[in-house]
């Protein structure tokens, strides 16, 4: 979502005459877009922005820009601990850069919606990201992003539609569609179509794009609707992969996290999901030592991976945000070496199922988008279940779809050669 906002604050500079350039020190402006979902993501925002006062210094007329969620969230504190910046602009208002520019030190204005006429400069030319729903209405106790991002609002279908035209015209393979809770698209919208506004729009795209790919992220897992699962096989854009963030295995821990669905619930939908797409891959995310989390809290977790066998998993400790309810939680968090024992036992039970995953696909032939110069040499590029997959293509085929045969596991990838009966028919 952020480097989506980038590419929109990109495209309203490049209508004001600017161009994009390699590095801070040839820049007229420079923007950082920070983020805040972790205090690690935080800190490194902060010591890029830290980095530009020396920039500042020697070119006094180069405008610094903080975005992103610190920028929301910390405006005061960011103009007194970093005095040469020129704004800070907060994520609801990346469509507004030229007021910015043009005042000094900006206030923040009222947000303005992204439509599809909004200008983009998108940094692929073949995989562009489509905002659907900005915003998130769970408050999980751990999570900053509503404070950030505010309540979730979802743009009105047919402005959605008018994007997704604009990209099949303009020759785009490969769709992702964005939001926070994704799957919440369209519940402020009003009455429902006969299925949820979501299926609705990805059976719309599909009749669009039904040549092309299509992904989106991130779903909740408890606003993950039959209706969707059934209509998934038949949608033919849509890639057999989803990312589904558990984030614990244990319900006491969920209840805690105001996750609002429970262990049994979601295995369900992953039993579902499978019955549908048998080869679906599945993906999560999973904190570790969230407050108050036992030992046999997190045995919990540990069998839950075991059971759903997630194809791949981004493994967190917990990092407490502050302002989120977490923080006021009474029970402390495990001890810092505790929660990294812990996290290693999970990353050792999950590689396993990655290794499995991967190897699954020997033998099989996959569609791949590839997407640039793989560093071992040839091409890498996502298969449609997410598998990174490098081929010996050369570089003419960066941004199209080639079937090819997966010949073994490299790493945490898949080495591939291009099968003699399958002419590669880029999409
Ligand atoms: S659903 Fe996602 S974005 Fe929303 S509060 Fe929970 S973790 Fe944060």
């Amino acid at each position: 979502m952020n480097l989506h906002d980038s590419e929109i604050v990109a495209g309203q500079l490049a209508r004001l005459g600017y161009e994009l350039v390699d590095a801070p020190d040839s820049a007229d402006a420079v923007f950082v877009n920070t983020c805040t979902v972790r205090e690690h993501a935080k800190l490194r925002g902060l010591a890029r922005l830290r980095e530009l006062s020396g920039l500042k210094r020697r070119r006094p007329e180069v405008f610094v820009a903080a975005m992103g969620c610190v920028a929301s969230e910390e405006r005061t504190r960011l103009f007194e601990t970093l005095p040469f910046l020129d704004a800070v602009i907060p994520t609801d208002q990346v469509t507004q850069v030229s007021r910015f520019l043009s005042e000094q030190r900006a206030d923040f204005g009222p947000s303005e919606a992204l439509t599809a006429e909004t200008p983009r400069l998108r940094f692929s030319s073949f995989k562009a990201c489509v905002t659907i729903i900005t915003g998130c209405n769970m408050d999980c106790t751990y999570c900053i992003v509503p404070r950030t991002r505010g309540r979730e609002k979802s743009r009105p279908l047919p402005d959605v539609l008018r994007e997704v035209d604009s990209l099949v015209l303009a020759g785009y393979r490969e769709i992702l569609f964005l939001g926070q809770t994704v799957n919440a698209y369209g519940d402020d919208l009003g009455p429902m179509p006969a299925d949820s506004w979501f299926t609705e729009l990805l059976r719309e795209t599909d009749r669009r794009f039904s040549g092309g790919r299509v992904r989106f992220l991130s779903p909740h897992p408890g606003k993950l609707t039959d209706d969707l699962i059934s209509a998934w096989p038949d949608l033919g854009s849509l890639c057999e992969h989803i990312h589904l963030p558990v984030q614990s295995g244990s319900d006491r821990i969920l209840r805690r996290m105001k996750r609002f669905y429970t262990r049994e619930s979601f295995l369900r939908k992953v039993g579902a999901l499978r019955r549908a797409m048998p080869d679906i891959a599945i993906t999560t995310d999973v904190i570790v030592g969230f407050p108050g989390e036992t030992e046999e809290d997190f045995r919990q977790t540990l069998s839950l991976c075991e059971e759903v066998g997630f194809d791949a998993a981004y493994m967190y400790l917990y990092s407490p945000r502050s302002g989120t309810a977490a923080t006021r939680l009474k029970d402390p968090s495990p001890p810092h070496d505790v929660a990294v024992d812990r996290h290693a036992s999970l990353a050792e039970v999950q590689s396993a199922h990655t290794r499995a995953s991967l190897a699954r696909q020997v033998g099989r032939v996959v569609e791949v988008l590839f997407e640039g110069p793989a560093r071992e040499g040839g091409l890498f590029g996502k298969s449609r279940a997410f598998h990174t997959v490098v081929a010996d293509l050369p570089l003419t085929e960066v941004g199209r779809v080639v079937p090819v045969r997966v010949e073994r596991v490299a790493g945490t990838s898949l080495r591939a050669s291009i099968p003699s009966a399958v002419p590669s028919c880029a999409a």
